[in-house]
């Protein structure tokens, strides 16, 4: 009841959010994140009539989707992902939002390849440039684009970011304001296996302000299934 409930609040201030800023609220996916969360809440969750969630973990992830049903659900891979678990991610995951380096999207393709899929991905970009956190570098993310494109296996579909943690989440405005900005550069580059549908931005703490700044997809985990151990 508390997740169906927490989940439905947070739907309704997407609304206002996207109302606020002339958007339509349709355009808005809400992922919950279940990061050491068990798959007991996932089911609650589903059962409630949601549908896309957020996995940071490949073996954790593998465990709860095999247990609830691959197809039970659309899976978002939010983690940092190392190549070497590329294979797991393009078997378990249907948008993998964490790709920073044309190493990695040179595996994800390689074994998307093998499996006939066309994996879904969104390029990471580290907006705040802090070096505590993945993604690429603004000053690389137009040549990572250019390479990207030209694999068959992959198609590119937007950006995601992580701006840092503010106790006021206006501050994180610029940040969304840039991933954006950026997202409209990449875009008149018309590249192939690629569109900017996507925008990955907004957390629990600053989820509305990401909204209003263009978000289509935002994270939100503790708000939905409370605090991680
Ligand atoms: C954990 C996580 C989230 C959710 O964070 P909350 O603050 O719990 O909403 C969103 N995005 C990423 C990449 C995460 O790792």
């Amino acid at each position: 009841m508390q997740i169906q409930s927490n989940i439905k609040k947070i739907q309704d201030e997407i609304c206002a959010a996207a109302q606020k800023s002339g958007r339509n609220a349709s355009g808005v996916t809400l992922i919950a994140v279940s990061k050491r969360k068990p798959a007991e809440m996932i089911q609650q969750a589903i059962d409630a009539g949601h549908r896309d969630f957020g996995e940071n973990y490949i073996q954790e992830a593998m465990e709860k989707i095999d247990l609830l049903g691959r197809e039970s659900a659309t899976w978002h891979f939010i983690g940092h992902l190392q190549s070497n678990k590329a294979k797991f991610a393009v078997k378990y995951f249907d948008l993998i939002h964490t790709v920073d380096t044309v190493k990695l999207a040179k595996e994800i393709n390689r074994q998307a390849e093998k499996i006939g899929k066309i994996q879904e991905i969104l390029l990471q970009v580290n907006i705040a440039r802090e070096t505590t956190k993945s993604g690429a570098q603004e000053s690389e993310i137009m040549d990572i684009a250019n390479q990207v494109c030209q694999f068959d296996n992959l198609h590119v579909s937007g950006l995601m970011c992580m701006p840092p943690f503010f106790d006021d989440p206006e501050e994180a405005r610029i940040y969304f304001k840039r991933l954006k900005q950026i997202s409209k550069d990449i875009e008149a580059l018309n590249l192939p296996h690629t569109d900017m549908t996507h925008l990955s931005m907004g957390m629990s703490n600053d989820f509305t302000v990401a909204v209003e700044e263009g978000a289509t997809l935002v994270r939100v985990g503790t708000a939905i299934f409370g605090a991680r151990p």
